[in-house]
């Protein structure tokens, strides 16, 4: 199983951290070891000073596929639910600015707890999916796919052309505005269509 996280997918989430809006999809990939296993609280580790929250909608693969043009690309994912894709914003910061790749402040044990799973068929609507989270019990970021750059069918279809996409894998969908960083003791929980479907514990 693999992670394939989408960056840079909503114009403000963009222009908050000074990029470009991008006229491709930016992807980027972090390990199984990346995964928090449910129930766990996450510990903020000892590399960084600063571990910023992005909450982000997240698919499951349901079959394999290659070069998938973006009309099939909905065969291949069939359920959803919302992930973290905690970064470490300041070791990001300085591969940025010596042109390295963001592994070191992405890919990290634990970086992407995600929410339970629910089939795609049990949302209403899956041209308006909306999803926020609270920190502390209030919201701080809050978005819809109708924000986002490249949609569900074009991310997938853009991603296949370069790596085939497996059973079980995930995609993480980009965040919207709002991040910002996590303190020990803060609580988040992430919704979505209202349903509480991820509670996070920073330790
Ligand atoms: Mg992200």
């Amino acid at each position: 199983m693999k992670i394939i996280c989408i960056g840079r997918n909503y114009v403000a989430h963009a222009q908050e951290l000074k990029n470009e809006v991008p006229t491709e999809p930016v992807f980027f990939l972090k390990p199984d070891t990346a995964i928090l296993p449910p129930g766990r609280a996450f510990y903020i580790p000892e590399f960084s000073q600063e571990i910023h929250h992005e909450a982000e909608l997240v698919l499951k693969i349901c079959k394999e596929g290659k070069n998938i043009a973006p009309e099939f690309a909905a065969r291949y994912y069939d359920q959803i639910t919302v992930g973290l894709d905690f970064t470490a914003r300041d070791i990001q910061q300085r591969q940025k600015e010596k042109g390295l790749p963001w592994e070191p402040a992405k890919a990290f044990d634990h970086s992407s707890p995600i929410g339970r799973f629910i089939p795609l068929s049990e949302v209403k609507d899956s041209s308006t999916i909306a999803f926020i989270m609270t920190k502390n019990g209030e919201t701080v970021q809050s978005g819809t796919i109708r924000e986002m750059i490249f949609s569900f069918d074009a991310i997938i279809s853009y991603v296949s052309r370069f790596i085939t996409l497996r059973k079980g894998d995930l995609i993480f969908t980009g965040t919207p505005k709002g991040v910002g960083p996590v303190a020990a003791g803060d609580q988040l929980e992430l919704f979505l269509e209202g349903q509480s479907l991820l509670s996070v514990k920073i330790a």
